[in-house]
């Protein structure tokens, strides 16, 4: 069942996160489980280890939806398996498309009723590349970061997702992909919540998706996006190179991160950059930063001079985001030009600068969205006191003074 909120979170007067409507199911799901666990059921009960291979071929790659539709067990060990183990950890998924049928919006109900989005965007082949399908996932169920400018952030935080839920929103897109002769290239943690608050389940999924045995997706086709957890990069760096690191960083100034990023106030711009710079010397891997550029809060000359400042001379990469907008923030998105403008001063500083539009904008692509949206509406003064709260917050940090709001609880006393 639902935790209590932490005390101490930045709420910006929020409505409470939405609860779990029921308990969870406690049967793990098959795709969570490592093959020497699975291995190890079959061996209780008196059956072949092969056995454990066909019901992880058919989980992983045949068109089963259950284990009843898998022919080449005994009938009597179906009923078995179902009552150990969830062959699926979504009880229910909607799909919505938009973009001429570029962006596929999944919205995934869990067992206990909350809900987490995924979304596969197709690229075409274009000229030398070839074509790519991504899958962007969540890793929580909420958030406890509370970016403002983020529908999940303003979810608040429910729960960590289990392995085979983590999973189980890629097996579903690849089947959708596969009934069209295609297949999944690429898979990036960037759906909702903090992936590395909750790294052990994500480094597992990883695992999982990166085994030739389960999903096989070779680990530079995955990525992992951060809001800036140091002791997470941290464990990810003693890992060696693995998948790509990207890094929420939105703003190089601490007074506006404070607030555009209330981790920054546990851990600000200089840690995580050490971290980022440490991660990237070690693996010899570009890391990517990411900023979702507001209309007049984070995209001025200046922004872009101290970002330059920032990264010059690093293995770096970087992704201009205009900001989808999003309920409860007084905030747009940056029109193009002045993003062009931003990337022209960062190129000109030497740094590798790519602009991305956000996919799937009139569905609500922006992670979160459509689960905010599910949540129902918050009160119209709710609402308002929140955007009066975020147009002083981000004045003040305008003028260079930092934010006396402490970090969201629980997520920076020990590390994850
Ligand atoms: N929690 C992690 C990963 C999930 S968010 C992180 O923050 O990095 C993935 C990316 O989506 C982040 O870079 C985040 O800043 C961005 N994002 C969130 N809300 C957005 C919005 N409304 N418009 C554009 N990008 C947004
Ligand atoms: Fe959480 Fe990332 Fe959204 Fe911030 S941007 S609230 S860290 S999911």
């Amino acid at each position: 069942m639902t935790e209590p909120r932490p005390t101490g979170l930045p709420s910006y007067g929020l409505r409470p996160a939405p609860s779990a409507s029921r308990p969870r199911d406690e049967r793990p799901g098959v795709t969570g489980l490592l093959p020497e666990e699975l291995g190890a059921w079959f061996t209780a009960h008196d059956q072949p280890a092969y056995r454990a291979r066909q019901v992880q071929d058919a989980a992983w790659r045949g068109g089963q939806e259950s284990f009843d539709q898998i022919l080449t067990l005994p009938t009597a060990l179906r009923p078995e398996l179902d009552a150990a183990f969830r062959f699926d950890t979504m009880s229910e998924t909607e799909v919505r498309i938009t973009d001429g049928g570029l962006t596929e919006k999944a919205l995934h109900r869990l067992s206990d009723g909350l809900l987490i989005e995924s979304v596969l965007m197709h690229y075409p082949a274009r000229g030398e590349s070839r074509e790519r399908h991504t899958l962007c996932i969540s890793s929580q169920a909420g958030c406890a970061v509370g970016c403002p400018f983020c529908a999940t952030g303003e979810l608040g935080m429910e729960r960590d997702l289990e392995t085979a839920e983590i999973v189980d929103q890629v097996r579903h897109a690849a089947r959708r992909l596969a009934a069209n002769g295609q297949h999944l290239t690429n898979v990036v943690f960037m759906g909702m919540g903090e992936p590395l608050l909750n790294l052990d389940r994500v480094l597992e999924s990883i695992a999982a998706l990166n085994d030739p045995k389960r999903f096989g997706l070779g680990a530079r086709h995955i990525a992992v996006s951060t809001s800036g957890v140091v002791p997470g990069i941290r464990r990810l760096t003693a890992l060696g190179p693995q998948f790509t690191l990207a890094v929420s960083l939105h703003a190089a100034r601490d007074a506006l991160r404070d607030v555009l990023v209330p981790l920054n106030r546990r851990w600000p711009v200089a840690e995580v950059m050490e971290a980022a710079r440490e991660h990237a010397r070690a693996t010899g891997r570009r890391v990517t930063y990411e900023v979702t550029m507001i209309d007049g809060i984070n995209d001025t000359d200046h922004d872009a001079d101290a970002m330059a400042q920032l990264l010059r001379g690093e293995l770096a990469h970087v992704n201009l985001i205009p900001m989808n907008p999003v309920a409860h923030t007084p905030w747009t998105g940056t029109p193009l030009p002045r993003v062009e403008r931003f990337a022209a001063r960062l190129a000109t500083a030497g740094i590798a600068t790519t602009i991305r539009f956000n996919r799937g904008t009139e569905i609500g692509a922006a992670c979160g969205q459509l689960a905010a949206e599910h949540a129902g509406q918050a009160a119209p003064l709710v609402v308002q006191r929140r955007r009066e709260r975020l147009v002083n917050e981000s004045a003040a940090a305008l003028r260079g003074e930092r934010s006396h709001e402490p970090a969201p609880a629980g997520v920076g006393e020990e590390g994850p």
